[in-house]
């Protein structure tokens, strides 16, 4: 049985002090629900160490939105492994669509990341997706299966039943469209079974697999309903408490 999970990702919002209140807010709607779903934030990198020391007897766990794949080095601006583990970060988001738009990820980045997320022992969220065009050419599965492929290339067995991918159609994120609950279902479906062809069932059938697109708290019970959907990535409609708590108890 695999626990849903609902994770929120902040992006480039949510200052400081608001982010802290917040965290809190969530953090105390959680404790009063029960445990029958897992609950985390991926929140920037200015609040991660205070957020994630804040949460430390909560239910809810901290995220980092991404990390570089080298350990240390002449890299400006970019956060290692390292610092996130020194800081007591667990999981990292990997792969998200507005990293490989406007950063230029590539799916051989995105790889390396993985296996630097492998070797360290950091849980991660690998996001894939496919653009409007690609799904309209009829192209959007095999999109799919070959940024898998790639960004999972020589990742071992232990570090894969670990980890959690979100499908997010990127036509789907930020733009208030969001899948039919049936495409997206449709979709990870497949991509169970292309972790099926990789790392076999015992695998493919622990994995947590989430939507993420427009989440909000009028469409994440349907969305919920789905059999193969086992939880969601929020972007816009997770960077307030109300809102949040709303679809965290979907
Ligand atoms: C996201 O950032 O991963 C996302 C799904 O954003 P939104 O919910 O705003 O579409």
């Amino acid at each position: 049985m695999r626990k849903p999970l609902i994770a929120g990702n902040w992006k480039m919002n949510n200052d400081f002090r608001f982010g802290i209140d917040e965290a809190k807010k969530i953090a105390e709607y959680v404790e009063t629900i029960k445990d029958d779903r897992d609950v985390m934030l991926c929140v920037p990198y200015t609040s991660l160490y205070t957020i994630n020391d804040e949460m430390k007897e909560k239910r809810i766990a901290i995220s980092s939105q991404n990390m570089f794949y080298e350990d240390k080095g002449a890299y400006t601006g970019e956060i290692s492994p390292l610092m996130l583990k020194d800081m007591g970060i667990e999981t990292v988001l990997l792969g998200h669509s507005e990293r490989r738009q406007y950063f230029n990820e590539t799916d051989e980045m995105i790889n390396k990341k993985v296996l630097k997320a492998e070797e360290h022992g950091l849980n991660f969220i690998l996001c894939v997706g496919e653009t409007l065009e690609q799904r309209e050419n009829g192209k959007d599965k095999e999109i799919i299966k070959a940024q898998i492929i790639s960004d999972l290339k020589k990742l071992g067995k232990t570090a894969a039943k670990d980890m959690i991918v979100a499908y997010e159609p990127i036509w789907a994120i930020g733009t208030g469209k969001t899948a039919t609950t049936e495409q997206a279902n449709e979709m990870i479906n497949y991509i169970r079974f292309v972790i099926n062809g990789l790392y076999g069932t015992v695998v493919s059938g622990n994995i947590r697999i989430l939507y993420g697109g427009s989440v909000k708290p009028e469409n994440v019970k349907q969305i919920m309903e789905e059999p193969e959907i086992d939880g969601v990535l929020v972007g816009g409609a997770s960077l307030t408490s109300d809102k949040f708590n709303k679809i965290i108890n979907f």
